[in-house]
């Protein structure tokens, strides 16, 4: 699932390209990407039509499109999905689920998604914030994020704290490749007890967190997935720079020891075990 940084890299591109614009035609050509639009498919074709997009928004790896009337389509974008702006004259890209056609001509909006996970459904009254994602904490990037707050109830949890950087009802918008940068770039091991951590330490890793998305976006999101790609086409290339995520046997970019994969939440972790011991943390 993309993070914030690929996230607010797709909401940048669809604030350039569709706010106010008017759709003029919608056309569902696969069904299962609009099964949490509960009216249904036919419903989502035509209760679209002569709406006029407002800025798109975004809270943690959520995103949605407001309508200047109040309502939004919410858009999940699962493990693949993908908005494309392209000319209608162009053949649909494999996997094209949707196309939006829009009052003023060129070009349209088509979402595309391989694997289905993702898709789009009308939110009524959702132009503020969906009711569907109004449990989603603030992310870093938001300006009411308030990081004694954050940092306060982290500390309160009796969990470890990359399950707690996971949490998306205590910070949102981080996912397993920032949650492993931001641990490295504190020097952590996943598995530390949040009670365990000092506030100053806390706030560290938090400040590593948003630093760590903010440096993916300004490089365009990461490209780990060449299934994320920003709304021209185009896909970042972060993936450069992260410094342990995905990079199990290579060199610690800061000490040069081999960094080791580790299984975690039917997932992995990646960790440098000179920079990040375990110590007594595991338990
Ligand atoms: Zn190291």
């Amino acid at each position: 699932m993309p993070e914030l940084p690929e996230v607010e890299t797709v909401r940048r591109g669809l604030a350039a390209t569709i706010t106010g614009r008017t759709i003029a035609d919608v056309e569902v050509l696969h069904a299962r990407p609009v099964r949490r639009h509960l009216p249904g498919r036919d419903d989502f074709e035509t209760t679209l039509v002569g709406r006029t997009f407002a800025e798109p928004r975004r809270r943690g790896k959520y995103l949605w499109l407001p309508f200047v009337d109040g309502d939004a389509v919410l858009a999940h974008l699962g493990m693949s999905g993908q908005f494309r702006l392209e000319p209608s004259e162009v053949p649909e890209a494999p996997n094209t689920r949707i196309r939006l056609q829009f009052s003023d001509g060129e070009p349209e909006l088509r979402f595309i998604d391989q694997r289905m996970f993702g898709g789009l459904s009308l939110s009524p009254g959702g132009a503020e914030l969906p009711a569907e994602i109004a449990h989603i904490a603030r992310d870093p990037f938001d300006p009411e994020f308030v990081v004694s707050d954050v940092v306060r109830r982290l500390r309160q949890k009796r969990t470890s704290v990359k399950r707690a950087l996971l949490d998306q009802q205590l910070i949102s918008g981080i996912g397993n490749i920032y949650a492993d940068e931001a641990l490295w770039r504190a020097r952590m091991h996943y598995a530390r007890a949040t009670q365990t951590l000092p506030v100053a330490r806390a706030r560290e890793l938090l400040r590593h967190a948003a630093d760590v998305m903010r440096s993916a976006l300004d490089d365009g999101g990461t490209s780990f997935d060449s299934l994320y790609v920003s709304v021209n086409g185009s896909s970042g290339y972060f993936d450069r720079t992260l410094a342990v995520y995905g990079r199990d046997g290579q060199p610690c970019p800061r000490c040069g020891t081999p960094i080791v994969r580790e299984p975690f939440m039917n997932r992995s972790s990646y960790r440098c075990p000179r920079c990040q011991p375990a110590r007594l943390y595991l338990r």
